[in-house]
């Protein structure tokens, strides 16, 4: 089995029941909920709004490999009703996000896991231990 971190992230609507229904999502496509964060809210960070965020983190039992993995939580986005992606690094709204933070896999819990870096997909995260709003539901679970 792979462990794998996920920070997920609302500010618009019902922001507790999106990360509920993300939740429920996850366990159901990705794999079995191992730890989760508290539900924190914070500011929007790298573009102006109105709506702050509730921001939370889990730890994730998945079969799933990387590229497939990131196929779901994209899906779950969508399902969900994200409808724009961040353009140039340009953030917005959203319902929901979720991105992966960290992959270990074959239960290798040793370092920061496994480097993956492609167009489509970076891990670890590359902004994360910029962002309090990842670090801080993360320490939390880790
Ligand atoms: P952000 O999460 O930065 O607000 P998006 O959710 O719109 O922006 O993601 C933009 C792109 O980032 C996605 O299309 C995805 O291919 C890419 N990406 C690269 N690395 C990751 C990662 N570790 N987790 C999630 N998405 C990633
Ligand atoms: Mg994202």
């Amino acid at each position: 089995m792979n462990i794998v971190y996920l920070s997920l992230g609302t500010n618009l609507g019902d922001k507790e029941k999106n990360l509920k229904d993300a939740l429920s999502q996850i366990q159901r496509r990705i794999g079995t909920i191992k730890a989760k964060s508290a539900f924190i809210e914070t500011q929007p960070w790298g573009f102006e709004s109105d709506n702050n965020f509730l921001n939370a983190a889990v730890k994730v039992e998945t079969i799933l490999e990387p590229m497939t993995l990131l196929d779901e939580c994209q899906l779950i986005e969508k399902t969900m009703g994200r409808a724009k992606k961040s353009v140039n690094g340009v953030y917005k709204d959203r319902i929901i996000d979720i991105d992966i933070l960290m992959y270990y896999k074959d239960g290798d819990i040793s370092g920061d896991g496994i480097h993956i870096n492609t167009p489509r997909l970076t891990i670890p995260h590359p902004l994360m231990n910029e962002r309090d709003f990842v670090l801080i539901p993360l320490k939390q679970i880790l």
